[in-house]
């Protein structure tokens, strides 16, 4: 930022962008000891939010955009100074002045092509659907009972594919009247809008809901715990109220209904490691587990850091597009833990954290070891 901004100005607009809570912040630190940068590196929110009090919220720097946003310092804070909304308004800062440091180069990228295609990874918009191809998967249509919105990497990644493939074959085997709409979905806008890019979020999010309400939808299913969290959360700001479902409540429903029958073993010790933005973002801890401890023979052991003191795969807060060392990511320690308890396969249900976790499985040479999966891909090989 240049060194002349009225430290005021900046103050204000922190308070503009919803970072007044600055203020309250009375320096304890209890908001570091529990971050996991900490567990890899050395890093003061702390130290950050007493000079963004000040209106010198270096934004220069790679510091303030390494909040994974995982919200665990929020939940220990004692004087409620949401430092999730703190560092995001930051960032709305830096975006306003065109500050970026180099690392953020992927996030521009993103950012172009979150405008132009409506997804991330400047692939185009025609190939959004092109995961179904194959399957037995229909366009919305009003009266089907739901529509299933993949997220971005569940439609464009490779290895994530295989959870939206999953998806539908569980949803079919239990006759769900459902649809997709395909190339018309656009990303939800989750992790731009945690950037500060307020513009391409609510674009897209204007989108989305255009072309919800034209295909009269009412309920909505989502793989992603980000898309979870944007649409049931965020879009009510725009007015848009729709039923929102995540898979885990969804699946659990389903089999609780006796509409989806497990009728096959899965004799193998399993772990499941809680995303952020599906736990301590929106409170869904059980769900997930209750469909494991569902499935015969299926071994659940939990981790040290598990419910509402899970360690973040390190992926939220735009982290997904920022290259991170590999002797920083959180997702090798969680890895780690998982190893550590001896498990088969390390389950979660996030195609964000699905894909930290496969990257550490490999780059720590884990792959003959432990398998990772997303709760359907379990779910799918017992019905
Ligand atoms: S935990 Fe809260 S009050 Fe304590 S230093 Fe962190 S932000 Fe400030
Ligand atoms: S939200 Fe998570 S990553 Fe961000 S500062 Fe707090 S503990 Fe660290």
């Amino acid at each position: 930022m240049d060194t002349e901004t009225p430290i005021k100005e900046v103050v204000e607009e922190l308070k503009e962008f919803g970072g007044d809570a600055v203020k309250l912040c009375y320096q304890c630190g209890k908001c570091d000891t529990v971050c996991p940068w900490n567990r890899v590196i050395n890093f003061s929110i702390r130290k950050l939010i007493r000079e963004a009090t000040f209106g010198l919220p270096e934004i220069e720097l790679e510091e303030v955009w390494r909040c994974t946003t995982c919200g665990k310092c929020p939940q220990e804070c004692p004087r409620d100074v949401k430092q999730v909304d703190d560092v995001v308004a930051m960032r709305r800062i830096a975006t306003e002045y065109g500050v970026a440091p180099p690392l953020l180069k992927p996030v521009r990228s993103a950012s172009a092509s979150l405008a132009a295609e409506g997804n991330p990874f400047v692939q185009e918009r025609s190939e959004r659907a092109d995961w179904a191809e194959g399957l037995d998967v229909k366009p919305f249509a009003e009266e089907m009972e739901i529509l299933y919105f993949p997220c971005c990497y569940v439609c464009y990644d490779q290895r994530l594919k295989e959870v939206a493939q999953a998806t539908v074959n569980i949803l079919n085997k239990a006759g769900v009247e459902f649809g997709i709409l395909g190339t018309q979905d656009n990303c939800c806008g989750e992790s731009i809008r945690k950037t500060g890019n307020e513009d391409v979020f609510k674009n897209l999010a204007r989108e989305n809901i255009k072309t919800f309400i034209g295909n009269g939808v009412k309920k909505i299913l989502v793989s992603s715990p980000h898309c979870y969290h944007t649409f049931k959360n965020e879009y009510p700001e725009f007015k848009a109220n729709f039923e929102i479902v995540h898979i885990s409540q969804y699946l659990l429903e389903l089999i609780n209904e006796g509409r989806l029958q497990i009728n096959k073993e899965f004799p193998k010790k399993v772990t499941y490691h809680d995303p952020c933005y599906l736990g301590r973002h929106n409170g869904i801890y059980e769900e997930p587990r209750e469909i494991l401890k569902k499935i015969p023979g299926l071994e659940l052991s939990e981790m040290p850091d598990s419910r509402e003191d899970s360690l973040c795969c390190g992926m939220g807060g735009g982290r997904i597009w920022i290259d991170t060392k590999m002797h920083e990511r959180f997702s090798n320690l969680r890895t780690e833990q998982a190893i550590e308890l001896e498990a088969d396969v390390l389950s979660t249900s996030c195609p964000y954290c699905i894909d930290a976790l496969e990257e550490s499985r490999s780059g720590l040479n884990y792959e003959d070891v432990i398998l990772v999966k997303d709760i359907t891909e379990i779910l799918q090989e017992v019905i």
